[in-house]
């Protein structure tokens, strides 16, 4: 465990979207990202994918239900920038080192996501910004 949260780089940046084959669509069409395959995560709530934009990805999100995470964020502020998330070494460690720094937390335990293992941290403590840690899992 290290005093610090050292951030590799940024992974992905979550987008909610209303309709993922229409954003993924308008994606392709106007900022030739690759296709991508669309994912239901059932526990999370949402059909997502990651599609390939330059240097890094974005996490296109479409709520399964009005009543998910995301279908929530999307009845109070509509479609956009959902979270940030940061590539970390040791997620494990990592979630540590920031309850030591009184940050506060989401997932108490990295869980498995689309982009390998997550957790999220509170918008509180990241000036309003949902931040997410991922640890890339080899593939
Ligand atoms: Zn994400």
């Amino acid at each position: 465990m290290t005093e610090v949260c050292t951030v590799n780089h940024i992974d992905h940046v979550g987008v909610a979207v209303n309709d993922i084959e229409a954003a993924l669509a308008f994606f392709k069409k106007v900022f030739d990202v690759p296709d991508a395959e669309i994912v239901l995560m059932e526990d999370q709530g949402v059909r997502a994918t990651l599609i390939e934009v330059g240097q890094t990805r974005l996490e296109l999100l479409e709520p399964t239900s009005p009543e998910s995470g995301v279908g929530r964020f999307i009845g109070r502020r509509g479609e956009g920038l959902h979270h940030l998330a940061f590539n970390v070494t040791d997620i494990s460690g990592k979630l540590q080192t920031l309850k030591t720094l009184g940050v506060d937390l989401i997932d108490q335990s990295p869980r498995e996501g689309l982009s390998g293992t997550i957790a999220f941290v509170h918008p509180r403590s990241v000036f309003g910004i949902l931040t997410e840690l991922v640890e890339s899992v080899p593939e």
